[in-house]
């Protein structure tokens, strides 16, 4: 029997025992003397009649009730097709419908964590403004380049450059290359913005990547680059010119010629050019480490001992030098190639030393920190520092200000530091004297 018939049997069932009860009160009423029978009959008739209309209101109260619970957002609820006898049809369709919408909520719901996560976790830094000028840090690596920023307004930022909070504040969309404090020293950053509706409000969302790193692993490639066709190019050239002046050299010694006087002039002049082109070749020659871009062995080293070898072979270096040792903390490991990191340190502390030569009390320190950004090496002196003007230039292949010096103890250094993924520079100490700083 199917829900339609139960109520219809039902409704026959209640109208049927309306009947019975309203003659009950016919004949109850008719009859003289029953006062008691006429209340029991009335009573009855009444209790039927409220049945008939629960029978009949059941199906609009289920759904009320249903609708009622569509109406809070709870779309776990079943319509109830027993309780609306005779609407089972409706029920199973009332049903349906909320399955469906269930469903496409459900991958409505799944698709905002999908996306959600995605920003979370995509590689570029991303930044919402509202229009009430509010500044969101929206995901993670937002989070990290922003590390402890409280701020949440434009302004806030400023100190991370004024262009910057600028471009917070307002600006049109596209794509910029800005430099930004970012980790104590200026980085490029690759900023881009776009405008979005958020349920009606004007939206801002900005990009951020930071392009220091690649920026200066392209500049030491195109530099080794330069370097390996020169060096290429020139020694092919003055290789058979240092060997012919070597020969020219030779013949010229022939004790037969010896006796004409200026056969000595030649053989002076052509025994100088032999050796200023063999000089010429070593110092080519040399040059071609800058070219050879070391190979990265990376590995997880405590910091303590590695350091203390370096202050051993310093001391050995430069006895005079005194020099302070800071790890901080004192079990701070080192994921990197030992080895080239030393040769990097060796370098700098060889300069510092060299820098420091004519100081009545030269004082080096070295520290190895870590830091919000990183690992934080310093190597810092009391010499003359390095000229704000020449900051950059000192990290160019060949540059030097030293008569006999080759400009290539800090360039190899920074291809060192930019094939680990780190950042070297150089700033003035506190108290005077060159502060180089690395980030790895
Ligand atoms: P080199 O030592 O052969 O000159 P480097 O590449 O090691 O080559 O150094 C380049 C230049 O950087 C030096 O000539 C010097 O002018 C400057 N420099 C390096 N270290 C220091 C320092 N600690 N203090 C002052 N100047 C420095």
């Amino acid at each position: 029997m199917d829900f339609d018939q139960r109520f219809a049997i039902g409704l026959i069932a209640w109208i049927a025992l309306l009947g019975v009860t309203l003659l009950a009160c016919v004949a109850a009423f008719a009859t003289p003397n029953l006062g008691a029978a006429r209340i029991v009959a009335l009573v009855l008739a009444a209790a039927t009649l409220a049945g008939l209309w629960r029978h009949v209101t059941r199906t609009n109260r289920t759904l009320a009730h249903f609708l009622e619970a569509l109406k809070f957002g709870d779309t776990a609820v079943q319509f109830d097709g027993h309780g609306g006898a005779g609407f089972g049809e409706l029920a199973d369709s009332l049903n349906e419908v909320l399955g469906r919408f269930r469903a496409g909520q459900d991958r409505a719901a799944g698709e905002l964590r999908y996306l959600d996560a995605l920003i979370d976790d995509i590689p570029v830094a991303v930044l919402t403004v509202s229009a009430e000028d509010q500044v969101v840090l929206a995901n993670k690596a937002a989070r990290r380049l922003f590390k402890g920023e409280q701020g949440t307004r434009p302004e806030d930022f400023a100190h991370y450059g004024a262009t910057f909070a600028r471009r917070l504040a307002s600006g049109t969309p596209g794509e910029e290359l800005l430099i930004l404090n970012l980790g104590g020293r200026p980085q490029r950053v690759l900023v881009s913005s776009a405008t979005l509706d958020r349920l009606g409000q004007r939206t801002r969302a900005l990009g951020l990547q930071p392009i220091q790193g690649t920026l200066d692993a392209v500049e030491m490639a195109a530099q080794t680059d330069l370097v390996r066709v020169l060096t290429h190019e020139i020694l092919n050239s003055l290789t058979p010119v240092t060997s012919l002046a070597a020969t020219a050299a030779d013949l010229l010694a022939d004790p037969d010629l010896v006796a004409d006087p200026r056969i000595g002039d030649a053989r002076a002049a052509v025994t100088t050019l032999a050796r200023r082109a063999q000089g010429l070749g070593n110092f080519i020659e040399a040059y071609r480490e800058v070219a050879r871009m070391p190979q990265i062995k990376r590995q997880l080293f405590a910091a303590g001992p590695w350091t203390g070898e370096l202050a051993r072979l310093f001391a050995a270096e430069a006895p005079s030098v005194p020099l302070d040792l800071e790890i901080m903390p004192e079990s701070l490991g080192i994921d990197a190639d030992p080895d080239l990191l030393a040769q990097v340190l060796i370098n700098l502390m060889h300069n510092a030393a060299q820098a420091m030569g004519s100081m009545e009390t030269p004082r080096l320190a070295l520290r190895l920190l870590k830091t919000r950004e990183g690992i934080a090496i310093e190597v810092q002196d009391n010499g003359p520092g390095v000229p704000e003007q020449l900051r950059q230039d000192v990290f160019l292949p060949f540059f030097t200000t030293r008569a006999t010096g080759t400009g290539v103890g800090l360039n190899l250094a920074r291809q060192i530091v930019v094939a680990h993924g780190g950042s070297i520079d150089v700033t003035d100490a506190p108290d005077g004297g060159a502060l180089f700083r690395i980030v790895l």
